[in-house]
């Protein structure tokens, strides 16, 4: 049933009903992540893009990382510059334009480079950072195609700098209970997963997420990605074949993009998994139905507000702040020169993914994925 409320991204992010979430199954996941290094230097990150996540998410999260700190910025628009200076206390000399961008390069302060552009520019600002010597984080989805993200992959590799995703929910207590219930079969092998994110789209008709050439696509590519995602860890597997239908109601505002997506996922072990997306459902959800249990999230992809139950009884897991958790672990995998847990393949992965989903819905046959 469609919600009629329309609601911000922002907002409805914020109220962890439903969204996004992010993560990646690796199979590194539940073991390799980075141990807290016996350094006390922060490590300075630079914000590429002070939109809404850099500015609601990352900036307030920042104040609270023990590893890292906000060193840096990089706007094209002076006011703001001014305003972020004064708010967080960011010194004129790490200040930079996109013109003036790759001056970073001598700037000891700047560590990491975290891109939190519209998607068609993480691929270029990912490469441009790495080559300027800082470590990147680049927000999701990676790139508008995994060839994309293979490339910024080889670009980081070549430079010798680490890669990592925004994929905040590999670091979320919930989620990170839903890898483990899956990935070691704690009811057995999980036989299904149904999955969906989505949120009724609320905002500007000119914004950058409608349009093809700077999203890449609609409620799939911002949405649909923790839904595929969500499967991904929750089986500890990659799936091998999509077959994808979509919907569309409003040929208007979504002239460009998807509107709703819905997909059936294809596991080497057989489980039934299936997932939608949407830019006109309020959806946040993961059920996983194992051989002797069940265990779910709902909200499963938010901000905070993430809750679940594990056969019908609650998760009993913290909400805690996802983005600084997930950035501390990166600073903490810096100083140590060790892989993050969502590095550039994790994204490249999705994205292969995502391009066999939009192969199927121009083909409406099932289409081999990687
Ligand atoms: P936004 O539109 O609020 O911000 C985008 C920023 O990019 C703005 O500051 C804008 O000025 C700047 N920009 C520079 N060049 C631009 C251009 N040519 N066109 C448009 N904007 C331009 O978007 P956002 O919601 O902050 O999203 C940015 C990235 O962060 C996206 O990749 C998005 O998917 C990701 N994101 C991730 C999460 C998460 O939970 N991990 C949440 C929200 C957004």
């Amino acid at each position: 049933m469609k919600p009629s409320v329309k609601t911000s991204r922002r907002d409805f992010i914020r109220k962890g009903s439903l969204v996004a979430g992010s993560l990646a199954l690796s199979p590194t996941l539940l073991s390799a992540a980075c141990k807290s290094p016996d350094n006390t230097k922060k490590l300075g990150i630079a914000l590429v893009g002070l939109g809404g996540y850099a500015g609601g998410q990352l900036a307030p999260a920042l104040q609270k990382t023990k590893n890292c700190y906000l060193a840096g910025i990089v706007t094209g628009t002076p006011s703001k510059a001014e305003e972020w200076s004064k708010k967080y206390n960011i010194p004129q000399k790490n200040i930079y334009n996109y013109q003036t961008f790759d001056d970073i390069a001598k700037n000891p302060d700047i560590d990491i480079v975290y891109v939190v552009l519209p998607v068609s520019m993480h691929k270029e600002y990912t490469i441009r950072a790495a080559q300027a010597g800082k470590h990147v984080i680049c927000e999701k989805p990676m790139a508008l195609n995994a060839a994309d993200c293979r490339e910024m992959i080889n670009a980081c590799k070549k430079a010798n700098k680490l890669l990592s995703i925004g994929y905040r929910l590999h670091f979320e207590p919930h989620n990170m209970e839903v890898m483990r219930l899956g990935q070691k079969q704690v009811f057995g092998k999980v036989t299904k997963v149904d999955t969906g994110n989505g949120f009724v789209y609320g905002g500007d008709p000119n914004a950058w997420r409608l349009k093809k050439a700077l999203a890449g696509g609609g409620g799939l590519m911002d949405m649909g990605i923790y839904a595929i995602q969500g499967a991904r860890y929750t089986l500890g597997q990659e799936p091998i074949a999509v077959k994808a239908t979509q919907e569309k109601t409003n040929h208007e505002l979504f002239k460009e993009v998807d509107e709703t997506v819905y997909w059936e996922l294809k596991f080497p072990g057989g489980q039934k998994v299936t997932g939608k997306s949407s830019y006109n459902n309020n959806w946040g959800f993961l059920r996983a139905e194992a051989e002797k249990g069940t265990f779910e999230l709902e909200p499963a992809y938010g901000y905070d507000g993430i809750d679940g139950k594990i056969n019908g009884k609650p998760m009993q897991q913290p909400n805690i702040i996802q983005q600084a958790a997930q950035m501390d672990d990166f600073a903490t995998c810096v100083a140590m020169n060790k892989q993050s847990r969502v590095p550039g393949e994790e994204g490249e992965k999705d994205m292969k993914v995502i391009d066999a989903i939009y192969r199927s819905l121009d083909s409406g046959k099932w289409e081999n994925i990687g």
